[in-house]
């Protein structure tokens, strides 16, 4: 049987070594520290987690617990040591970093199918399956050949992210529906500001504190990414002819075009929640909140998630993954972690264990089949390999990803929290039935479930 590389001994490429190995396949697992360190990792351990000891909520009433959960059901090696490693975390499933990695890392270098090589990947290997999970800080040589492999315009280095916010918060007094010049129907919402409410908003804008970079996160933003505290530093009205321009656009109210406008895009079919186009920032999170507030429309808005600007090499997944996590244009080449367009541990450890179960497939020559689309597993991939490639940033698991359930009871649709235990039931009954299909093909190489089903409590 051929040998696969896995690049990287991250979150995903562990366990997609792991996955690979206890179902037959023999591995190479190239990770480059300690001879080549990141900016941000501190040891030599495989999966060090670089950042906060925690997973996230562990209750099963939330997105993030039924993900760890369907990555228990799934055998999970890295669920496994998590759960070993725990510490008091409250809901959260914290973990002592140090006892997690070295569990990890002991069991798949132990693994008598797998093979570490302490070295960096500077090339692609050809004509052989390769995984890449190099994650968001893939060395400069591996991003200069991926760039290479999917056009320049498919790999991003920085992430840009403009906030969210709940559309049940919107003031729809102010707000009118449009799209610039009429093209596309009324898809868009517009906050239109007075003059007098534009010079406001832009003075709180260039008093506002920002984000301290970190030195690695220290270079120069993409043109066509620029936060808007920058935006507003190269002048008065450079706002007004960027994300705040008004052309195209007629207040209703008023009859006439507004003297800037803050455009919302729905993130969802449902129309639950609205993105604020162009509004990507790396202000202080309370700043921030205390400066949206000021556009009309916003002035009681929740925010579902808040601007942010940080270093992320990641690629434009729908444009180029299949629903297996491999390349469309180079098959032998999968992707996972965060450079496949994740965002977050669990669910870097999530594509991780899918791709070294879709690449076990290939190379013992049965079908893979991804998980229903009604399972978080099923939603993470389907967004990654189906969102709306022109506009694409990294997610992390949530409720928003899962399709909702219909014909439900109205006093169950009203109830949130009743609306997401359907959808986790449901999730992890439909889960079951897929580990059927895969698990059986798998067998005849020894593969048998790992790690058992852990029990929850409901709630956030
Ligand atoms: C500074 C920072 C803080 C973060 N904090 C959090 C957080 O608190 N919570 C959260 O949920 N997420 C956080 N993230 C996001 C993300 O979940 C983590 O980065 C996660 O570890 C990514 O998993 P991964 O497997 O994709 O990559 P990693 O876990 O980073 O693993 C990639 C591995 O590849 C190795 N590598 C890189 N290039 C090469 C090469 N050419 N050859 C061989 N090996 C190579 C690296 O040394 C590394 O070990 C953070 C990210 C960053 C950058």
């Amino acid at each position: 049987m051929r040998t696969v590389i896995v690049a990287g001994g991250g979150l995903a490429g562990s366990e997609a070594a792991w996955e690979l190995a206890e179902r037959g396949v023999p591995v190479t697992l190239y990770e480059m520290r300690p001879a080549r360190p990141t900016p941000a990792h501190k040891t030599d351990r495989l999966a060090e987690l670089v950042c906060s000891n925690s997973l996230k909520s562990n209750a099963l009433g939330s997105a993030s617990g039924l993900l760890k959960e369907e990555l228990r059901r799934a055998g999970s090696l890295l669920l496994r040591c998590a759960d070993a490693a725990a510490v008091p975390g409250g809901a959260a499933l914290a973990v002592d970093r140090e006892r997690f990695a070295a569990a990890v890392t002991a069991a798949v270098e132990s693994h008598p199918r797998i093979e570490v090589r302490r070295e960096e990947v500077r090339e692609i290997p050809a004509g052989t399956p390769v995984l890449i999970a190099t994650g968001p800080l893939t060395s400069d040589a591996l991003a200069a050949q991926l760039q290479k492999l999917t056009g320049s315009e498919n790999l991003a280095f920085y992430d840009s992210i403009s906030p969210i916010v709940d559309a049940a918060t919107l003031n729809m007094d102010r707000i009118f529906r449009a799209s610039r010049y009429g093209k596309g129907g009324e898809d868009y919402l517009n906050c239109p500001m007075t003059e007098e409410e534009y010079r406001v908003f832009y003075q709180a804008l260039m008093s506002a504190e920002t984000v301290p970079a970190h030195e690695f996160e220290d270079v120069k933003y993409f043109e066509s990414c620029l936060p808007i505290e920058e935006l507003a530093r190269r002048g008065y009205d450079t706002l007004r002819f960027g994300p705040m321009k008004p052309v195209g656009l007629t207040d209703p109210r008023t009859g006439k075009r507004p003297y800037a406008v803050v455009q919302l895009r729905p993130e969802n079919l449902r129309f639950s929640s609205y993105n604020l186009v162009g509004f990507q920032n790396h202000l202080k999170f309370p700043e921030q909140k205390r400066i949206l507030r000021l556009i009309p429309g916003l002035e009681s808005a929740e925010f579902l998630r808040l601007g942010q600007i940080h270093r992320n090499t990641y690629i434009n997944a729908p444009a180029l993954l299949q629903s297996d996590l491999s390349l469309r244009s180079t098959p032998e080449v999968f992707i996972a972690g965060q450079l496949s367009g994740v965002e977050g541990y669990v669910e870097c450890i999530a594509t991780g264990l899918l791709a070294g179960l879709a690449m076990a497939c290939r190379e013992l020559e049965s079908t893979f089949t991804p998980p229903p689309r009604t399972t978080a597993l099923g939603s993470l991939v389907h967004y990654i390999t189906h969102a709306d490639p022109r506009h694409y940033q990294p997610a992390n698991i949530a409720f928003d990803l899962l399709p909702p359930i219909e014909g439900l009871l109205r006093s169950v649709a009203r109830d949130r929290q009743a609306r997401r235990t359907r959808q986790c039931e449901r999730a992890l009954a439909d889960l079951d039935t897929w580990f059927g299909m895969v698990r059986g093909p798998l067998s005849v190489v020894g593969c048998t479930p790992s790690g058992g089903a852990t029990q929850f409590t409901a709630g956030n």
